[in-house]
């Protein structure tokens, strides 16, 4: 059986960056840029003021207190029309231009107005005091973005700062949700005998939004037959990425593997060496030689499914986004308590994380998503059989909110 790492290595072998498309600013918040990003401008586009006050000459202000005649009044968005001659000030907002022949702004908390005249108190103003210089951020011509870069708020701003409206970015996936057995209902549903709520269409497409940052497709339950798994797969196929749930381990009604073969999905591997989460399937479906879907047959019970995202979907997912497939972000911890850790399958325990500490929380097993409401990490234990005592650092996933 394969390792999880060779289990990752085989996904992510498989997994490439989507086409860049043109993107809209507005759609662009957590795409990957695809073009490197010049300056049409200096910013700031002037020598401005950063405070509201006086634009003055600094040699005017050696002995104070001084008084100078106020020239005129500068507000931002507006333009000097005078210049600073010796004795003379004009009064400046924060952003205005810095008029020409003042070299420094004294805060106006450092000054009194008396009448058409400014009395400069406090200390004497040093040249270029509270100005920023024309271009100090950035200059006309400039690469301010490389490509590669991840785009969030602060890109977004930057975007806009250099006038783009459009920008080439990675596309976001599609990714579609279809959950798989015959025993399940709807959550608005009262189970009968025999019958559970449907959990994993609600976990699994609220894991692939947020791992996608777009939009994912439910499509909802098949149930346990050929005929209806035929179609909602082939439906998906129609995705970047179809993450399945249920039906890959070995009961009489665990299609799925057989009938995803049978559509042309090409079996990459079926099973790893994990808990939970052994009986995942993987495999890909080839369009065309640059458009493929990748599938993911993951376990039904819905934390095995979370582990199966967490571990593959989740860098999968990544690739295709133009990012680091690293998945969730792993700290160390110090173990709070002794954890019997059974078996030869390396564990992912769901537990919770304090500063520097983590505690394995009561866990009944791999239906158990009530516990796992408390958790806010996944704490690996290596496969062995042997007490992990308290004070030893292991090593935790951090699952995102
Ligand atoms: P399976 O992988 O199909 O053998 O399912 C394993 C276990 O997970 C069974 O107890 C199923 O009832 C449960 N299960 C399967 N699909 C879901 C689902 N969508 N929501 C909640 N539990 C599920
Ligand atoms: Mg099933």
């Amino acid at each position: 059986m394969l390792n999880i790492a060779e289990a990752l290595k085989l996904v992510l072998d498989h997994a490439t960056p989507l086409p860049a498309v043109p993107t809209p600013l507005g759609d662009a918040r957590g795409r990957v840029l695809a073009e490197s990003i010049v300056s049409d401008i200096d910013s700031p586009p002037h020598d401005k003021s950063i405070v509201d006050g006086y634009a003055v000459i600094a040699a005017d202000t050696a002995d104070l207190p001084t008084e100078l005649t106020i020239l005129e009044e500068i507000t931002a968005g507006a333009v000097p029309t005078r210049t600073v001659d010796p004795g003379w000030a004009t009064r400046i907002m924060t952003g205005a231009p810095v008029p020409p022949g003042a070299d420094a702004i004294v805060m106006v908390e450092q000054t009194e107005l008396a009448g058409e005249h400014v009395r400069i108190v406090g200390r004497s103003a040093k040249t270029g005091q509270n100005i920023v210089r024309r271009g100090a951020s950035l200059t006309r011509g400039q690469t301010v973005l490389q490509t590669g870069k991840l785009i969030r708020p602060i890109e977004l701003g930057l975007l806009a700062e250099v006038g783009r409206t459009t920008v080439s970015a990675i596309a976001t996936p599609k990714v579609a949700v279809l959950v798989t057995g015959n025993e399940l209902v709807a959550p608005s549903e009262t189970p009968g005998p025999g019958q559970i709520r449907n959990s994993n269409s609600s976990l699994l497409c609220g894991l692939a939004e947020q791992a996608s940052g777009g939009d994912v497709s439910n499509l909802g339950i098949a149930r346990d037959n050929t005929a209806e798994l035929e179609r909602a797969i082939h439906a998906g196929l129609s995705h970047d990425v179809l993450i399945l749930s249920g039906g890959v381990s070995a009961g009489v009604l665990d299609l799925v593997p057989k009938v995803l073969t049978q559509l042309g999905v090409a079996e990459v591997f079926h099973k790893v060496n994990l808990k939970p989460g052994k009986p995942l399937w993987f495999g890909v479906c080839r369009h065309t030689p640059n458009n493929q879907t990748l599938v993911f047959g993951l376990p039904g019970n819905p934390v095995s499914s979370l582990v199966c995202f967490e571990l593959f979907v989740r860098p999968a997912i990544q690739m295709l986004r133009g990012l680091p497939p690293t998945g969730l972000r792993q700290a160390a911890a110090k173990l709070t308590c002794d954890h019997q850790q059974r078996g030869e399958r390396p564990t992912y325990w769901p537990s919770s994380v304090n500063g520097e500490t983590v505690t394995p929380l009561s866990w009944k097993g791999s239906g158990d998503l009530r516990s796992l409401t408390d958790a806010n990490c996944l704490a690996l234990f290596p496969a062995e059989e042997r007490i992990f005592h308290a004070g030893e650092v292991i090593s935790v996933l951090l699952l995102e909110a």
